[in-house]
């Protein structure tokens, strides 16, 4: 949200429009902050009570201990809790993401992409799934640490949730033959529908089918790693993996390499 017409010193229609357009953009750029600092403030001010209802649960089921139904029914609370905190988490990372206060410091992105893989390799095993990492190349850019590991763990997470037991996921970091870097992260699983390719990038947007209520996940996952990652100059793609699954790829233009 950085463009501005040109706006010329003759007062002819065009100088007039571009002056209305700006002035318009001006407006726009505003609201959108608006509403950002409103997700991120109301997202804090829930988070407190939360924590409180979360503990509250907690002891009330420790003093429950014979009471089969009761515990079931303060154990099904704490669940929603958790994934109301869950969700508010995933709120305010977004509205961090989508501001432009990131602070960011050179940071290689095999490292980060090591790291996720390592993290999420316990949740792999548990599906006997294996996580492939092929680092072809390095790559060192001005980043948030935190927010862009973030939009690659919500990538890889996904492609472990969604694909069944006893896959491959393949991470790829490299460079294209046009010099921009690459990360693809790949599975085998059911695959995006070419209709919902678009959408699924949209906040809380999850696909109709069984399997994603069964995950429990927020449908914000997505969302947080197109901004995060848009955030440093990249953009995210889907595409079929040509064996069958998704392909998510994120490409670092190379003109914006050094910026
Ligand atoms: P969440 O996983 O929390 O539901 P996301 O924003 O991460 O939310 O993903 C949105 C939806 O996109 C998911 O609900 C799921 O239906 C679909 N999706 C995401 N990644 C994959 C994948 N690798 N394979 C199949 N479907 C996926």
């Amino acid at each position: 949200l950085s463009a501005r017409l040109p706006v010329s010193t003759d007062s002819n229609e065009f100088s007039q429009l571009a002056t209305i357009f700006n002035q318009t953009f001006s407006r726009l750029e505003g609201s959108f902050e608006q509403m950002r600092r409103f997700t991120s403030d109301a997202s804090h001010e829930l988070r407190t009570p939360l924590t409180a209802i979360r503990s509250i649960g907690e002891t009330a089921l420790q003093q429950q201990s014979g009471d089969p139904a009761c515990r079931e029914t303060i154990g099904s609370m704490l669940e929603e809790t958790d994934r109301l905190v869950q969700t508010i988490e995933s709120l305010l990372l977004l509205s961090r993401a989508d501001g432009s206060t990131l602070q960011k410091e050179p940071a290689e992105i095999g490292e980060l992409l090591a790291d996720v893989v390592e993290f999420l390799s316990v949740l792999a095993e548990e599906k006997q799934q294996q996580i492939l990492f092929e680092r072809r190349t390095d790559f060192t850019i001005p980043a948030d640490r935190c927010m862009l590991r973030r939009a690659f763990l919500n990538l890889v997470d996904n492609a472990i949730k969604y694909s069944p037991e006893q896959t491959t996921i393949q991470v790829a970091l490299y460079r294209d033959s046009h010099d921009n870097t690459v990360v693809d992260v790949a599975d085998n699983g059911p695959g995006i529908p070419d209709a919902e390719k678009e959408r699924i990038f949209g906040r809380f947007y999850r696909l109709d089918n069984g399997r994603s209520r069964e995950m429990g996940g927020t449908g914000l996952g997505l969302s947080i790693t197109k901004a995060a990652v848009e955030a440093h100059g990249g953009l995210v793609t889907i595409l079929d993996n040509p064996g069958g699954g998704a392909l998510f790829r994120v490409i670092f233009p190379s003109a914006k390499q050094d910026s």
